[in-house]
């Protein structure tokens, strides 16, 4: 990897709480590893605990009353300053990404020009009207509506988008004034230490944003049971985001969840094919597949279910596998050897279950934990594949008749967060829009992707609680207080 010139420091491994840059109460660290060479140390990180979630939650809640009082603009101004000091650091910020989890240079650089982009479109929400005004009924006299913010809020994010999701919760929660506790995935410190980095060289006020790296069992735990924090957004697993839901509604917390996807993309004979092969391509096996919005099964009507499959085929056969770090490559490694791992295994289960491999199916690098783009037929709908999210390159080809079979087929599982048609009819088109289950709807585009000004979610396993982005962010991020005022 080649050197930057002059590129800004690399945050140290340390917690950034009120203000400061402190290593754990425990004194305790991890080494976190490149997935591309697990031999190669990307840093030291700290291993948080509880007593590091209550400093946290602490200092959030010591801010909380001068920064909810600061006038909508000023909070503004503090989100530009630091998506300017993201960009000044973007180059940075996208290596270091790609060495800590995995995902290709050329898809890290998208992602940190995005986070940007999010905490300025947070900051355009200054300008925007908040609330309402009517008549009382029996007097005419004035009734309206304000926003207030929440108060401390803990912010539990996933490794595969690691500077997106972080800046997708935290922009929000801070422009309508409330404070942060952001806890960051094991597996990728360092980039949302650059966040945090970023938010001190903006000199955001001491507390508003804190920042924990570690164990989710032990300091993400410990911030879903305090009572301080009013509030969770969780971005991860199904069984995880369960647990914290349970527990947290228990204590009266507002929650928020995203949780995984089991995304089709149904082919119609009226495709362009061209299109759609691109589409399940980059759906499928771009970042390796570890979306919550990848293409994970792929339904191509019979009459060209020949001609898409070879197109996906070759398709793969040019595609660049291999060291993240080229810019030219787009499927890297799997994030940690476990994952590796259970990802293999539920190739083999897919194998062993009746469906047959037609592209990929073995690791792809002798050092690094990378799996060649793999393609499954003949996989029976109630199988492990065509139920349960592999978090990997691993997608899986149908045959369907008529779209009635198909959509009742993509339906059919248990997640609803994205879902994809590809047709040049207006009937299919409609229809799908109407009754697909997923809380994203492409027509003629991939599965994954998604506009920072639009709400993003899922519904059925995929989701819980109100969407992020755009302007639904509101709803999770503010209280709404109804106002009567007589004469
Ligand atoms: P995960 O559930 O293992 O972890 C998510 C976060 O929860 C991490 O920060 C983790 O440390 C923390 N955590 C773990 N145990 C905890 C506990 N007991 N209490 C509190 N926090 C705890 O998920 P992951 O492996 O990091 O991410 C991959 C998953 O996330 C996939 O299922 C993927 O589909 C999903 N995901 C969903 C979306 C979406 O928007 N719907 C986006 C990205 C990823």
């Amino acid at each position: 990897m080649t050197e930057l010139v002059d590129a800004p420091a690399r945050p140290a491994g340390r917690n950034y709480v009120g203000g400061e840059w402190v290593p754990s109460a425990s004194g305790e660290t991890y080494t976190k590893t490149n997935p591309m060479r697990p031999s190669e140390s990307v840093g030291e990180f700290s291993s948080s605990t509880e007593a590091d979630a209550d400093a946290a939650v602490a200092a959030a809640e010591r801010a909380f009353p001068e920064w909810a009082a600061l006038p909508l603009a000023t909070r503004a101004a503090y989100l530009g300053a630091a998506a300017a000091s993201l960009e000044a650091r973007a180059e940075q910020i996208a290596r270091d990404m790609t060495a800590e989890m995995g995902k290709p240079l050329r898809e890290t650089r998208m992602e940190t020009a995005r986070a940007a982009q999010i905490l300025r479109y947070a900051a355009s929400q200054a300008y925007y009207p908040v609330g309402e005004r009517f008549e009382q009924a029996a007097t005419g006299s004035d009734v309206s509506t304000c926003r207030r913010p929440v108060g401390v809020i803990a912010l539990i994010t996933p490794w595969n988008f690691p500077i997106a999701i972080p800046v997708w919760k935290l922009a929000p929660a801070l422009i309508h004034g409330n404070t942060v506790v952001l806890k960051l995935a094991y597996e990728a410190p360092l980039t949302g230490l650059h966040i945090a980095e970023a938010f001190a060289e903006a000199e955001l006020p001491p507390g508003v944003l804190n920042v924990l790296t570690g164990r989710g069992s032990t300091v993400g735990a410990a911030l879903v049971r305090d009572r301080r924090v009013r509030a969770i957004s969780f971005t991860g697993s199904v069984a995880t985001g369960h647990s914290v839901r349970d527990e947290a509604t228990k204590l009266g917390k507002r929650v928020q969840l995203e949780l995984g996807g089991h995304n089709p993309l149904i082919v119609m004979a009226d495709a362009d094919l061209d299109r759609a092969t691109e589409a399940a391509y980059a759906g499928a096996f771009w970042s390796a597949g570890q979306k919550c919005t990848a293409t994970r099964r792929i339904y191509v009507q019979d009459e060209v279910y020949e001609t898409f499959k070879e197109k996906l085929l070759a398709r793969i056969e040019r595609g660049k596998v291999g060291d993240p770090s080229d810019p030219e490559i787009e499927v890297g490694p799997i994030v940690n050897e476990k994952q590796f791992e259970e990802i293999m295994d539920a190739i083999q289960r897919g194998r062993s279950e009746g469906g047959q491999v037609v592209a990929g199916g073995e690791r792809a690098d002798d050092e690094g934990y990378v799996i060649a783009p793999t393609v499954f037929e003949n996989v029976r709908d109630d199988a492990f594949l065509s139920c349960e999210e592999v978090f990997g390159p691993v997608t899986s080809l149908y045959r369907f008749a008529t779209l009635d079979e198909a959509m009742e087929r993509a339906n059919g599982v248990e997640f609803g967060l994205s879902a994809a048609i590809f047709t040049t009819g207006l009937g299919a088109a409609t229809r799908f829009q109407n009754e697909a289950q997923a809380g994203l709807i492409h027509v003629n585009s991939q599965t994954a992707g998604a506009d920072i000004h639009v709400p993003f979610g899922g519904i059925k396993n995929s989701g819980f609680g109100p969407h992020e982005q755009g302007r639904a962010a509101l709803e999770f991020y503010t209280d709404v207080v109804t106002v009567y005022v007589d004469a």
